[in-house]
């Protein structure tokens, strides 16, 4: 019979972890303290993107979480905290905001997302997955010429260091390439390679399709103590019983860093949370997926519906929805769209996204413990880095050459 290996969290990570162990001919069983896929992965704003390379450690990105101490409406928000695990985090996450540590940082992301965007793109056309599949790219909209002007650096940045390319829109053109978009703005930048999904949707498949070739997803099972003996797991106690396990993937998103005591290993991870509001459809919506620096929010066009989303908050594990920061979605978004965005939530969401402090995944063997695995610390990406996470989970297993050079990701470098 084939090794057995138990795969904790449902996230999208976990998913993906969980096609590649099943096609490497595991016997794959997902365990989730809750219904399946939904925390984190569930109402993001379904972008998978290459063009996102430069990590979040940009320089002068400290000072302005400082500055958000005292400012209720900025999306990068610091709450006032005397926890030092925060604070420990915040003065690892400083050090590392430079211009060197954005292109090592952003050519360590690169190869991962790139990597990823392969996967995708081979596993779309492999699986009849019905996601919302789009190819009409990401599309950054501007309304002040300065604003377009500061961000052509950053373009510069993608194009000399990154080789990502764009292509510019002035304002008149802006609205003839997408006519969702309202006279008058500046103009935009289009990243042509980037995707969306429908992220509820793409769950909802891929877990549907796992669990036709024969893999095991046990929801309402909640991982409550590992049991090891001589640097190897034996089983896991959960709420549902005892869990024999062969090897095990630890992939709780942001909740992965509560085990780092159990599994005697470091997993420095805050929440950084944001928010998403869903709406049905109104008319006149955005063709593309659209993202609009000047207040960091993201325009996602569904079928069915429309996507507002935003926001990094370091609050701690605070799981309120608070009505001003719904409504700051709606009022950034007004003076871009010609579509109404007042229509009545169908979602308020929140999500903790699982930050590490130098911007790059946690993907590999726990130093200490032989057959456990770490698969978390996606930051803003998950859904942009799944497939590759879970095929590097995979080939650490078999012991197959890896797609990618995993160094940069292990955990071992905490
Ligand atoms: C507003 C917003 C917009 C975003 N937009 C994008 C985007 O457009 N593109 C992109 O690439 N990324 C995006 N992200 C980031 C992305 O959503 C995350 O990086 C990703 O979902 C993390 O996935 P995960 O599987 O690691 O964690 P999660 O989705 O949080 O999954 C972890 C799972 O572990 C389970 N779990 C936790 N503890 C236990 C336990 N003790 N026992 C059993 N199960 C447990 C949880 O119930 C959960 O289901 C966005 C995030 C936010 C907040």
């Amino acid at each position: 019979m084939s090794e057995n290996v138990v795969v904790v969290g449902s996230g999208i990570i976990g998913i993906s972890c969980a096609h590649y162990l099943n096609r490497a001919g595991f016997t794959v069983t997902v365990i989730d303290k809750g219904a399946l896929a939904s925390e984190c992965s569930q109402s993001n704003c379904g972008y998978i993107c290459p063009s996102h390379v430069p990590p979040l450690t940009e320089p002068g990105a400290f000072g302005v979480a400082l500055k958000s101490l005292f400012n209720r409406r900025s999306p990068f928000r610091l709450k006032p905290s005397f926890d030092p695990a925060l604070w420990y985090w915040m003065t690892h996450f400083a050090r590392r905001c430079t211009h060197e540590q954005v292109l090592s940082a952003g050519r360590h992301l690169q190869v991962i997302l790139d990597a990823s965007m392969d996967e995708y793109t081979h596993l779309i056309t492999q699986k009849p997955l019905k996601c919302e599949w789009k190819e009409e790219g990401l599309l950054y909209v501007f309304k002040s010429n300065r604003q377009m002007d500061s961000f052509s650096k950053m373009d510069h940045l993608l194009s000399e260091h990154f080789g990502v390319s764009t292509r510019r829109l002035e304002g008149k053109e802006l609205i003839s390439f997408d006519p969702g978009l309202r006279r008058g703005l500046a103009g935009g930048f289009h990243y042509p390679k980037d995707r969306s999904v429908r992220p509820e949707l793409l769950n909802r498949e891929w877990v549907d399709d796992l669990k036709a070739e024969g893999v095991e997803f046990i929801q309402n099972c909640e991982l409550q103590k590992i049991r090891h003996v001589g640097g190897r797991i034996e089983s896991l106690l959960t709420s549902a019983g005892e869990i024999e396990a062969e090897r095990v993937v630890f992939s709780l998103g942001v909740l992965t860093a509560e085990w780092a005591k159990e599994l005697e290993c470091r997993i420095p991870l805050q929440p950084g949370k944001g928010y998403s509001l869903t709406m049905d459809r109104p008319i006149h919506a955005p063709i593309h997926p659209i993202l609009i620096p000047e207040h960091k929010v993201a325009v996602s066009p569904f079928e069915k519906g429309l996507r507002l989303g935003s926001m990094m908050e370091f609050s701690g594990y605070d799981s309120s929805i608070p009505e001003d920061r719904i409504e700051q979605l709606r009022d950034s978004v007004r003076p871009y769209l010609n579509a109404s965005v007042d229509g009545e939530a169908t979602e308020t969401w929140y999500g903790w996204r699982p930050m590490t402090w130098d911007s790059l995944p946690v993907i590999g063997p726990v130093p200490s413990i032989r057959n456990a695995f770490l698969a978390t610390g996606h930051n803003m990406l998950g859904l942009s880095l799944a497939p590759s996470t879970g095929r590097l989970i995979s080939e650490m297993m078999t012991g197959e050459k890896p797609h990618i050079d995993p160094t940069p990701y292990l955990p071992s470098r905490f």
